[in-house]
């Protein structure tokens, strides 16, 4: 119902008023709010021209030493969604001398990373601690069928864990990238035992 002494579809003098208090006030809180956010530090980098450090414990891309490998087969029962794939010709042990495994051939050791989720159960198990959680998160590719990363192939390579695309292609410009490109292609393994302590 409009007031008989007022123009229908005016506002009260007193409702203009406060609505532009109203602006006003909802504004003011509005930059104090962006003020207080501008001069607070930073929690976001600059990847991957900065990066931050993995947590110790961190499950990243695998990292499988081929030489120390027995195919057991212990991993791939304990995988919970079966994306591990061992072949080899005859039984294998560790030889107490080298530390390696030597009798029948490792023909393959794969990981599907279509399935894969990083769960880190695979780790555990194994009798040789041969096959580690890594500290790279990017893996990319461009068909399904390179999602299946074969390690028997990078270990003929000298390689413990695939080289992502993007690291291979940016090593030049960042430092931190081509120091990790180096290490990937030396086979050095990113996990230390020092990385890792006892739960
Ligand atoms: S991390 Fe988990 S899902 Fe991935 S291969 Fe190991 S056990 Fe399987
Ligand atoms: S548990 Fe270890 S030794 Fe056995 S097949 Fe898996 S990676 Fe090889």
């Amino acid at each position: 119902m409009t007031s008989p002494t007022r123009p229908a579809g005016t506002a009260p003098r007193n409702d203009y008023w406060r609505d532009i208090y109203r602006a006003i006030r909802s504004l003011i809180t509005g930059m104090r709010l962006t003020l207080r956010y501008m001069f607070s530090r930073s929690i976001t980098v600059h990847y991957p021209f900065e990066r931050l450090a993995f947590a110790p414990r961190y499950r990243g891309i695998h990292e499988f030493e081929a030489d120390k490998c027995i195919a057991c087969n212990m991993c791939a029962k304990a995988c919970p969604v079966d994306c591990i794939y061992i072949d080899a010709t005859a039984p294998r042990k560790i030889d107490q001398k080298t530390g390696k495994a030597s009798g029948g051939e490792l023909l393959r050791f794969a990981i599907d990373y279509q399935k894969c989720m990083f769960c880190g159960l695979c780790t555990e198990p194994c009798p040789t601690d041969c096959i580690h959680m890594g500290k790279l998160h990017d893996l990319s590719a461009y068909s399904r069928q390179d999602m299946v990363v074969e390690f028997t192939e990078l270990d003929r390579k000298g390689q413990r864990t695939p080289l992502p695309l993007w690291i291979d292609r940016n090593a030049g410009q960042i430092p931190w990238v081509a120091s990790e490109r180096d290490r990937i292609l030396r086979g050095e393994l990113a996990t230390k035992a020092a990385d890792t302590p006892a739960v």
